[in-house]
């Protein structure tokens, strides 16, 4: 009892601690280090993602400012009328994308268009020019003094989208406007897929709209590893997103990462939510233990300061000689012979406990009959049955069984059970002490007729210094160890102990030995549990 309980004790109050904290500590550096891991990885996916939509943003964007530029080349505001030619020369390879080549008289009351160069003539050309000078003028970032930057105007009118690239120009005191019309629809279908789907290319691009609508390219599902940057000069209303493919898989094994960094933190709180639990219930046990512990020494000093007092008061009166009565003699006598009976027994008690406690006990097995134990410790608590007017019964139906066995240890048991039963079922009138077979073990059943165990009670007045409520109600005098002591001899033999309730009332307390089922050498052997043979406790 006393090893088991130093490791146990050392187990929940020292190891359960450090496991908790190993684990809280281990829990947390892992998840740190991980989560520290991922996040530069993670920010380095995302660096690398946006530099590449920087650099498709930007490309796109000088891919037009290179036509404006060789646009802006072949116009000669001084020579307006050889502009279709200059430019339709090399427009198709040159600016591909510009579909005419406009020049605006701004200074004229109605702002004319005064040139006109149409790589494809038709009727979307006047439309155009209609829309130029009624509202796409009045949305142009227009100067005072016209310092000839370039410029571009994206936007939606009438649900069509427009691409304009235009410069202000100042020529014979008049002020002129060139614009270049790009083909929005042609940079989507032909510039787009040149410059965005490159084979071998590590990444997934589109091109989303001011609404977020797909103009170009697939949707895209990297999440947070999505990167989206706006052209900065020619299409400014839409945006590029990129997302790199082994974005795409880290999103996922981030979303992987993250259902099992929460099963960890759930495990690892599990586990110290249950070390505490552990610790709490072990400090609560000990608490109760220690109160316990104080109980019972103040129970002991009772059991042995009260039959020590009647002994020494009922001999300083035989001793005074003033008892004259032969029969008040004779019953002083008697009380001094039973308190120091009662006096001998708890401190038999005490001290085969204290044996188990400090786990010194050794039994001493052999092999023997069971009845004949149980019957020797019958007999020495008869007297006391007869002097309480207790019927004490003892039945051995099926003979008497042979098993391995301390002697003394089993009459320590018996006489413990029937102590039990004469101090709580007073009224009982009957105690019948019983040894069956059953298969494999002889059962010791000791019975009474008293108020019996409450169910709640039934296990925990099986452990040390535990008293059962109504012991303590009526003031029973008693330590808490006695079916302590039954229960370890009877595990010391390899049988069990318990109680049971009797009908009408009462309880009957049980314990079992196994029985000899082979021959067996007589003499000190070793216990099938571990005890060794040796002398019967001692000190
Ligand atoms: P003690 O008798 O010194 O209190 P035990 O370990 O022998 O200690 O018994 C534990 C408790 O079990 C007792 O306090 C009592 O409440 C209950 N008990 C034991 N035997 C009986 C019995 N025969 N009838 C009723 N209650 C019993």
């Amino acid at each position: 009892m006393a090893d088991g309980t130093r490791r146990t004790r050392l187990l929940t109050f020292l190891l359960v601690p450090l496991l908790v904290l190993a684990v809280g500590v281990l829990a947390t550096v892992t998840f740190r280090t991980s989560f520290q891991l991922e996040k530069l990885r993670e920010q380095s996916v995302v660096e690398a993602t946006l530099s590449l939509a920087n650099e498709k943003a930007d490309r796109l964007d000088k891919l037009i400012v290179e036509q404006d530029d060789a646009v802006a080349s072949d116009v000669n505001i001084g020579d307006l009328d050889t502009l279709s030619q200059r430019w339709l020369k090399g427009a198709a390879r040159q600016t591909p994308t510009v579909r005419a080549v406009l020049v605006v008289h701004l200074r004229r009351p109605l702002r004319d268009v005064v040139a006109f160069a149409s790589r494809a003539p038709g009727p979307e050309d006047e439309t155009f020019r209609r829309l130029l000078t009624q509202r796409m003028l009045n949305d142009m970032v227009l100067d005072e003094e016209p310092k000839g930057g370039l410029r571009h105007l994206h936007k939606s009118y009438g649900g069509v989208n427009y691409l304009v690239s235009y410069w202000q120009r100042r020529h014979d005191g008049g002020d002129y406007l060139i614009v270049a019309w790009h083909d929005v629809p042609r940079i989507v279908h032909e510039i787009f897929p040149r410059v965005y789907s490159e084979r071998g290319d590590q990444s997934r691009i589109n091109v989303v709209d001011a609404e977020g609508r797909i103009v170009y390219g697939p949707p895209l599902s990297g999440g947070e590893f999505t990167v989206g940057r706006p052209f900065a000069t020619t299409l400014y209303k839409w945006r590029v997103n990129v997302t790199l493919t082994s974005a795409e898989e880290l999103a996922e094994n981030v979303a992987r990462r993250r259902v099992l960094e929460m099963v960890l933190v759930a495990l690892s709180g599990l586990v110290v939510i249950a070390g505490i639990i552990v610790v709490l219930v072990a400090a609560a046990r000990e608490r109760r233990l220690s109160q316990l512990k104080s109980e019972f020494v103040a129970n002991v000093s009772h059991e042995l300061k009260t039959p020590l007092s009647l002994v020494r008061m009922f001999g300083e009166l035989l001793q005074s000689g003033r008892v004259e009565s032969p029969e008040k003699r004779a019953q002083y006598l008697q009380i001094i012979v039973d308190e120091s009976e009662r006096l001998g027994q708890l401190i038999e008690n005490v001290l085969d406990f204290a044996r188990v406690e400090r786990g010194k006990v050794a039994y001493d097995m052999t092999e023997g009959g069971v009845g004949d134990v149980v019957a020797r410790a019958v007999e020495a608590c008869r007297m006391r049955a007869d002097r309480e007017q207790v019927k004490l019964d003892l039945l051995i139906p099926g003979g008497n069984d042979s098993a391995l066995r301390d002697e003394g240890a089993l009459e320590v048991a018996v006489i413990n059970l029937v102590d039990n039963a004469l101090k709580y079922a007073k009224s009982g009138e009957l105690v019948r002490v019983e040894v069956r077979h059953v298969t494999g073990y002889t059962e010791v059943r000791v019975s009474d007729c008293g108020p019996g165990i409450p169910p709640e009670d039934k296990k925990r007045i099986f452990e040390r210094f535990e008293r059962g409520r109504g012991a303590q109600e009526q003031k029973v005098r008693g330590s808490g160890i006695g079916l302590a002591l039954v229960k370890h001899i009877a595990e010391a033999h390899g049988g069990r102990a318990w109680v049971e309730p009797n009908q009408p009332r009462g309880s009957t307390f049980v314990f079992t030995v196994p029985r000899i089922q082979r021959p067996v050498r007589s003499g000190a052997v070793s216990h099938p549990l571990g005890a060794t043979a040796a002398a019967r406790p001692k000190d």
